[in-house]
């Protein structure tokens, strides 16, 4: 944790030095020591300070200041710090309008000038001054801050973002907090023109909008490739991309790991993964996600988050992959693990919404916003079913919103029997989302009753949706072989009649997890055919090494 800080305040070089020398000799173990040389650069230093949730023990202004006098610099000081201590340096003319201020100004003491020796006439007096404020001290929070609205879709992707890529953060609300002082002061150190959200970080800096790419550079993830070729690289940092970065690495291929959003792809979004083998009571899709991440770094890959691919070409034996920032990155075996992306909801005020009480997907970060209130969740698959069991921990209910007329057509029976037995979760059988109402955040939903053929209009704050997802591979179209739907087509999926895919340039088949170009391999998720699963992308991922190594073999 920094030390608190002694902030000293006088326009007169001398005296400044000499009580900045003074309190270092005696403080400087414990406390940063701090000057300015004008009321207004000391503001200025305590709005930074605020910013950056330093805390400051000690504001020590001269009276004597031609733009402002020491008393009202304590004034206004006070309104940015409350909880320092506040003290006067009074020339001993001035000191009958000094104490006279003192009540204006709630100061805490006032010194006279000289105050030689110290030892006499300033530590004793600062040192009581100093375990009183010790004593009340309550060490802030000295990571990082994120001050939006819960309501804002900005906000909503910022804390998304951060959750999901493991990074630790404040959430302040600022609507929930309005009338908390550590909100009102923070909003007015940033000042008035300042546009939610801001991402406050421990060094004082501040990002207002930033991008990911930003906010990623601050937090020290890596979005550029420390090197333009590579033995393998892969696409998707899901199950099955981790997988096999971590079977690659550790078998001495030179890897990179390029991920859109946050390592762990969808099981990151996974409140509790039960069928996971070795984890008998289940483990978090984060919490996957994490230790994947670890046992790939370990082995020394390179992970690149967040940064899209956006176009691949092939040169020769070389297959090379084109960045969202305009980078090329080079490889000889490509893995592509790009998995499935939620399909979204096409009904009026859906899009609008989006981020403003509607999301896709788990929304792990929405859940503890939810406390006490009635969440809606659409689906009627496994993932659903997670989300309503997670939700349910802090909801006062949970409405499953299924199109059928139970859950058992869709939905695994270890799943089924925990809902039932969760009395917070009720099931709306036969329905289905209509439309959605609300000015700037979810107000309403009118769901459409397939039994009675009625609308219901229900107030409605939070609505998560979980109807199934396609793969995003336009970008890959006339390159990499699809089928109708966009799932990747590898090994005996290419060959028709036993003749080989068009343009196939070798005297082999395509190996199992081969595409229609040699050692560009499509694992998990995203191929044809795959069973969608968490254990069966990460068996994919690694399997897939073994013909990695043998297509190398021969390049
Ligand atoms: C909420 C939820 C709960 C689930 N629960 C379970 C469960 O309990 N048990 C189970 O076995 N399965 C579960 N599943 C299914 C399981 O999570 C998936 O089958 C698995 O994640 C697929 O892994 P993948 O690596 O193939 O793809 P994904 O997990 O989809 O990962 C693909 C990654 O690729 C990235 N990407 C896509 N395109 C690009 C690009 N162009 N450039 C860079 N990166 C890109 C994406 O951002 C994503 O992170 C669940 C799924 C969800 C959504």
């Amino acid at each position: 944790m920094a030390k608190p800080i002694l902030l000293s305040v006088d326009d007169d070089p001398d005296v400044l030095r000499a009580i900045e020398r003074d309190l270092r000799s005696h403080y400087g173990d414990r406390y940063r020591v701090l000057s300015a040389n004008s009321p207004n650069s000391g503001l200025d230093v305590l709005r930074q300070l605020r910013l950056r949730n330093d805390g400051v023990a000690l504001l020590l202004a001269d009276q004597r200041m031609p733009q402002m006098d020491g008393v009202n610099f304590l004034s206004e000081a006070m309104q940015i710090y409350p909880e320092a201590k506040r003290a006067l340096l009074t020339a001993y003319a001035d000191t009958s309008a000094a104490i006279g201020a003192i009540n204006q100004a709630n100061i805490h003491y006032f010194f006279m000038k000289p105050w030689d020796p110290p030892q006499e006439n300033l530590y004793p007096a600062l040192d009581d001054l100093l375990d009183d404020w010790q004593a009340s001290f309550r060490p802030a929070y000295d990571g990082i801050r994120v001050l939006g609205t819960r309501w804002h879709p900005r906000s909503y992707e910022l804390r998304d973002f951060l959750a999901r890529n493991h990074v630790p953060f404040q959430w302040i609300d600022i609507d929930a907090t309005a009338n908390d002082p550590e909100t009102q002061r923070l909003l007015a150190a940033l000042g008035d023109e300042v546009s939610l959200p801001v991402v406050l970080f421990p060094d004082g800096t501040k990002l207002l909008e930033g991008t990911f790419t930003q906010v990623a550079a601050k937090v020290g993830l890596r979005t550029q490739a420390q090197t333009d070729f590579y033995d393998l690289a892969i696409i998707g940092g899901g199950p099955a991309g981790l997988a096999a970065a971590v079977y690659g690495a550790s078998e001495g291929l030179k890897t990179v790991m390029v991920e859109r959003e946050a390592p762990g792809g969808q099981a990151g979004l996974s409140s509790r993964i039960e069928n996971y083998l070795g984890f008998p009571t289940g483990l978090s899709g984060a919490d996957l996600a994490r230790r994947a991440v670890v046992q790939a770094q370990r082995f020394g890959v390179e992970i690149l988050a967040p940064q899209e691919v956006v176009g691949l070409r092939v040169d020769g034996p070389y297959r090379i992959l084109k960045l969202a920032d305009g980078a090329d990155i080079s490889c000889h075996a490509l893995m592509i693990a790009s998995g499935v992306q939620w399909r979204r909801m096409d009904v009026p005020g859906m899009d609008r919404l989006q981020g403003a009480g509607v999301y896709y997907g788990g929304g792990a970060s929405e859940a503890m916003a939810c406390k006490g209130e009635i969440v809606y969740i659409v689906g009627g698959a496994n993932s659903a079913g997670q989300a309503a069991m997670h939700f349910s921990n802090y909801a006062e209910k949970v409405v499953m919103l299924v199109r059928g007329k139970s859950l058992a057509a869709t939905m695994s029976q270890y799943l089924i029997d925990q809902i039932e037995q969760t009395p917070k979760i009720q099931l709306w059988a036969n329905a289905s989302i209509k439309e959605v109402h609300g000015a700037s955040r979810l107000e309403e939903i009118s769901v459409l009753c397939s039994d009675t053929n009625k609308v219901e209009r229900v107030p409605a704050t939070s609505l998560f949706i979980f109807i199934g997802a396609l793969p995003r591979t336009d970008w890959m179209a006339g390159t990499i072989e699809r089928d109708d739907k966009g799932f990747l087509l590898t090994g005996p999926d290419l060959m028709h009649d036993g003749k080989y895919p068009k343009g196939w340039p070798l005297e082999r088949d395509p190996f199992l997890l081969e595409t229609n170009i040699p050692g560009v391999f499509a694992v998990g998720d995203v191929r044809h055919g795959s069973v969608k699963r968490v254990a069966s992308g990460v068996g994919e991922g690694s399997v897939a090494v073994q013909f990695i190594h043998q297509y190398l073999s021969k390049v």
